[in-house]
């Protein structure tokens, strides 16, 4: 996999991706990441990639020209113009941060891992001529129901949310299958792998949970002890506790998840 950053702030991405999973894709080949730095795509002395918005108004607009030539030189063609635009990669996404966007989620982030490459482009500013949404972009993301100054956060937390679950990226294969939102078509075997007690969610019907709480040593903390259960080494017993403490979470912090009678 892929991954292509289209940013002023090419310095923001030296940090983030060197550490944990994502670190370690990269080191394993997993995933390539590579930074364009915007201005390199204007023509002008100045480097200019923002102008002011037609029909008035607070802020700078990202101009079109650069965000199309930065993504057009990373695939190697052009995507063409309004008498005749090409038929874009069905491997490639060219995915645009907006608070305006489509809401990413775990669906999304599962789509996405299917892919070769992701062009990430960043905004900033009051955000990006909409004819890099309408022509160039094959969708328009948004991380949330919250303004952010510029996409470079979002995208990264994209490619974080996609790297683990790309094969091998993990370690542990099974374990980005049974966390929050794990999934919501299961196969047979993996419903058989869920009875036998590896499962670390539980589900009602077809509605996904959160992921159970965990807990570690020590048993006893400040006088809050460990659930019982959790100690006593009885899988059965442990795989019913988690079930039920994953149902009892979601009611609480994510009642939107469950059906209406579940709530
Ligand atoms: N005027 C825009 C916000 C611009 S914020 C609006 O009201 O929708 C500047 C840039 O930050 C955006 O172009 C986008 O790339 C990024 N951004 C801000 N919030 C975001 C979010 N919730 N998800 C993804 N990208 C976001």
């Amino acid at each position: 996999m892929r991954f292509d950053l289209i940013t002023i702030f090419p310095e923001f991405f030296t940090g983030p991706l060197d550490h944990g999973i994502v670190r370690r894709a990269r080191e394993a080949g997993i995933v390539e990441v590579q930074v364009q730095d915007l201005r390199a795509f204007t023509q002008d002395r100045h480097r200019t990639v923002d102008d002011r918005p037609f029909g008035g108004g607070a802020g700078m607009v990202l101009k079109p020209e650069p965000l199309f030539e930065a993504a057009e030189s990373l695939l190697g063609q052009s995507v063409g113009d309004a008498t005749k635009q090409s038929a874009p990669d069905p491997k490639t996404a060219i995915v645009l941060m907006s608070a305006a966007g489509k809401r990413f989620d775990q669906e999304t982030a599962r789509g996405y891992a299917q892919l070769e490459r992701i062009i990430f482009i960043c905004g900033r500013y009051e955000g990006v001529d909409e004819r890099v949404a309408e022509h160039l972009a094959t969708e328009e993301i948004s991380i949330g129901d919250f303004v952010l100054s510029g996409g470079e956060l979002p995208a990264l937390l994209v490619i974080d949310a996609v790297t683990r679950l790309l094969p091998g990226a993990l370690g542990n294969e099974a374990s980005s299958q049974n966390e929050s939102f794990g999934g919501t078509a299961k196969t047979e075997s993996e419903t058989d792998r869920r009875a036998e007690g590896t499962s670390h969610q539980s589900r009602v019907t077809n509605h996904v949970l959160l992921d159970f709480p965990h807990y570690t040593r020590p048993a006893e903390f400040r006088g809050w002890k460990v659930p019982e259960v959790l100690i006593g080494g009885n899988h059965a017993e442990v795989a019913k506790w988690r079930s039920a403490a994953a149902l009892e979470k979601t009611r609480r912090n994510r009642p939107d998840l469950l059906p209406p009678s579940g709530k």
